[in-house]
């Protein structure tokens, strides 16, 4: 009969990491599947200001690096490999890390969101030859060239501040005539003298048989096309959550998005937390807050003998159903 593990932890970002530290703590012996990208989102930042207790700052992987350390300290299992398939419609909880099936009394999802692409398929073609959605991986590769931010919002702006520094110039294309952005990044943007913005234009096509020369932008104002010389493309229009797994096993809102009641989801005993279930705020510090809350109410749960009531021994039990999406 296989082990039962009390929490098992989706995802291994700011919130997962965090609700592995709870669990860990609460004797739950967390197990944690971090995916190969392990550390979300943030192992692709530089600088962050904005994470409380670092006045000077932090680099997003060494943020990312301590979590897990803190997690590793208390007794959480980490393991660095994908889930491939989730079986939530009876108890114990199935979950496949590769091949190896795992059962679990609670599931908590932490598998955050990424990044857009424009889909166009010059794009596509020139992924990894200057066109990228990371700034801060690739950036460097074409110092002292002009480059291109696509996007309105925070990450745009921190993108084009990041690259400013060692572009020879950079151009924020945007498809309105505002941004979406918080004013003190507009504000830093705006007095960057080595960026400028492209208002009212949507990318067409990157232009480049093996490397980027040029982005093609029509303006949806006049329809009139244009060229902007460029040795990169940064797209930065927002991201997707990463809920492919759980589609028909969990209800979903109309982007994907996991729909939570606090962290709970429509299936009793799984929780989310982080970016996957987050559509307004989608910082760390927000998606660390979850991870906590996400612990505790499994932990809640599992003391309130939820699990109990339905498994008998390692055999899974089916659940009613009770998911949509
Ligand atoms: P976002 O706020 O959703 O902005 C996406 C931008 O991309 C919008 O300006 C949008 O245009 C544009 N866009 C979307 N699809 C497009 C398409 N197909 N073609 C062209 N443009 C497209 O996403 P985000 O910038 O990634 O930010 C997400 C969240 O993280 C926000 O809450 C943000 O504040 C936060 N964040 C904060 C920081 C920071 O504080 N340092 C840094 C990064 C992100 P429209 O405006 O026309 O819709």
């Amino acid at each position: 009969m296989k082990d039962v593990h009390d929490i098992f932890v989706i995802g291994g970002g700011p919130a997962g990491y965090t609700a592995a530290i709870y669990a860990a703590r609460a004797n739950l012996s967390p197990y944690v599947a971090e995916g190969f990208g392990a550390g979300g989102q943030l192992m692709l930042t530089t600088d962050v200001e904005n994470f409380p207790g670092f006045p000077d700052g932090v680099q997003g992987p060494e943020l990312m690096q301590h979590m897990r350390a803190q997690a590793e300290r208390f007794g959480a299992t980490l393991e660095s490999a994908d889930v491939s398939r989730v079986d939530l419609t009876s108890r114990p909880f199935r979950v496949w890390v590769d091949d190896e099936e795992h059962l679990a009394n609670t599931v908590i999802i932490s598998t955050g969101a990424s990044a857009r692409w424009l889909d166009l398929p010059s794009e596509t073609r020139l992924r990894g030859f200057g066109v990228s959605t990371c700034a801060t991986c690739d950036g460097f590769f074409f110092r002292d060239k002009p480059m291109v931010v696509v996007g309105g919002g925070d990450s745009a702006m921190e993108e084009a501040l990041f690259l400013a520094r060692m572009a020879s110039s950079v151009t924020i294309v945007h498809r309105r005539e505002e941004f979406r952005a918080s004013s003190i990044m507009i504000g830093r943007v705006m007095e960057n003298p080595k960026i400028h913005v492209r208002w009212n234009a949507v990318v067409e096509e990157v232009v480049g048989e093996e490397k980027v020369e040029a982005i093609r932008v029509r303006d949806t104002v006049t329809g009139a096309l244009e060229d902007i010389p460029a040795s990169a493309m940064f797209v930065a229009i927002g991201h997707d959550p990463n809920t492919g797994l759980f589609a028909g096993q969990i209800a979903l809102d109309e982007s994907g998005y996991i729909e939570t009641d606090g962290t709970r989801t429509s299936v009793d005993g799984v929780f989310a937390c982080g970016d996957v279930q987050d559509t307004i705020y989608k910082q760390a510090i927000t998606a660390a807050a979850s991870g906590c809350m996400a612990a505790m109410d499994a932990e809640r749960w599992l003391e309130a003998g939820l699990a109990s009531a339905h498994t008998t021994g390692a055999e899974p039990t089916a659940l009613a159903p009770s998911t949509e999406g």
